[in-house]
């Protein structure tokens, strides 16, 4: 990847709205078990930060997809995953098929407003018995007349209590499970939607995390996306821009992590000396770090790729799958250095280490990603 001036400036305003817009409110957000979204996204979108390679037409900037990762990169500097997941929901997770297959009525109703930072959106994939296994969803989506009547539950829905609008996969017809399902815009105020208790989580406090119920919604048709039957591939690319978003948005968060343990080790002594004059531990904080730009490159690399217009499914599950790996191997080492004091709750490391966890969960988990990964590498037996 190659930064331009244009990359750095974005790089520089991403990181400075990070540090002075989410970093000072972390802990208040983390304690009150949710952050403000709407007046977040608004700031942003005032920016113009909410739809870098979105359809200019509809507010967006209309830039390459190497600016989404040097966004998702910078926004690493807010300190806060919960907020950062939250924005990446919004940019890289329940937008992308709507900007490209979507028609121009639901491009202006809800795409243009998602841009602006005026809605906030979420992604409704997951229910309760079919997470890893897409295919196998249940929420269904019958004709009658010009409209959908949808019924069903999705379940660990981002930011679903603050949600404007949910991106639904539902299922469409009885066609095979791959092209019976399809992607439809609902908006949280539509009736027979309701949202259930934010779910209690170990980390990512300050995320709203919820299950969304449809008690015979009722949305035109033309609130579909692209074509119907369509939504499974569609819900698939889409993946590819949520993985390359959660791979760059941690990298900071790892880098953070060693800094801040090596500031500490150096001035925590034992035995008379400080801690990181043991080599053992300078060694393994130097191995990590490696590590880490070892990631970078994967990642850079498959962002170049999906510039380029190429397939990046086996790069983008290979990012996503080290990236979770990394996280938990990053922040556990880090937090041992710390002795006592990784242990307790108000610290950024074991922050991180809650954190962090889920990355090796959420879009997509480590055993799908290693069988995306092996589909690719040609050596399942074929069907
Ligand atoms: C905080 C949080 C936020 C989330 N946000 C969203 C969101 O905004 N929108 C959304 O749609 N979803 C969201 N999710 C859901 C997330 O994508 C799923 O939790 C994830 O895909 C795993 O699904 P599951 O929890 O049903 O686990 P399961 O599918 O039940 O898997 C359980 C375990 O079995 C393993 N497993 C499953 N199949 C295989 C196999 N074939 N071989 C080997 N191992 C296997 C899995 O890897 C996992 O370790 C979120 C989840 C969390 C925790």
């Amino acid at each position: 990847m190659k930064f331009t001036d244009e990359h750095d400036a974005l790089y520089k305003t991403v990181k400075e709205f990070g540090e002075n817009e989410i970093k000072p409110f972390s802990e208040e957000w983390e304690k009150a078990g949710i952050y403000p979204a709407h007046e977040i996204f608004k700031k942003m979108g005032d920016l113009d930060l909410l739809g870098i390679t979105k359809d200019p037409k509809y507010g967006g900037t209309g830039l390459d997809y190497s600016f989404s990762v040097v966004f998702a990169e910078a926004l690493g500097h807010a300190c806060n995953a919960s907020a950062i997941m939250s924005i990446g929901v919004q940019t890289d997770m329940a937008t992308p098929a709507l900007d490209k297959y979507g028609s121009d009525l639901i491009k202006k109703e809800f795409l243009a407003p998602s841009i602006s930072g005026d809605y906030v959106a979420a992604l409704a994939v997951s229910e309760p018995n079919s997470g890893s296994d897409v295919a196998s969803i249940k929420t269904s989506a019958k004709k009658d007349g010009d409209d959908y009547i949808i019924n069903g539950q999705k379940m660990w829905i981002t930011n679903a209590t603050q949600a404007d609008y949910f991106c639904v996969l539902v299922n469409t017809s009885n066609d095979s499970v791959h092209h019976n399902k399809s992607l439809i815009v609902v908006p949280s105020s539509t009736p027979g939607l309701s949202v259930g208790d934010k779910i209690d989580k170990i980390g990512m406090r300050a995320s709203d995390t919820a299950p969304v119920y449809f008690d015979n919604v009722r949305v035109p048709q033309a609130y579909r996306i692209g074509e119907e039957g369509a939504g499974f591939t569609m819900q698939m690319k889409q993946f590819q821009e949520e993985r390359l978003f959660l791979t760059a948005s941690t990298l900071i968060a790892m880098e953070n992590c060693i800094k801040d343990t090596i500031e500490y080790c150096t001035e925590r002594k034992a035995f008379g000396k400080s801690i990181l004059d043991n080599q053992v531990v300078h060694f393994r904080l130097a191995e990590l770090q490696t590590e880490l730009e070892a990631l970078r490159a994967l990642t850079y690399k498959a962002c170049d790729r999906f510039v380029d217009g190429k397939d990046v499914t086996m790069l983008a599950s290979m990012a996503k799958l080290k990236s979770g790996r990394l996280i938990r191997e990053v922040t556990d080492s880090c937090l041992q250095y710390w002795g006592g004091m990784g242990f307790t709750t108000e610290n950024p490391v074991s922050q991180q280490y809650r954190d962090g966890r889920l990355q090796s969960i959420g879009g997509g988990t480590d055993e799908i990603m290693l069988q995306i990964i092996c589909k690719h590498m040609d050596t399942l037996p074929k069907k």
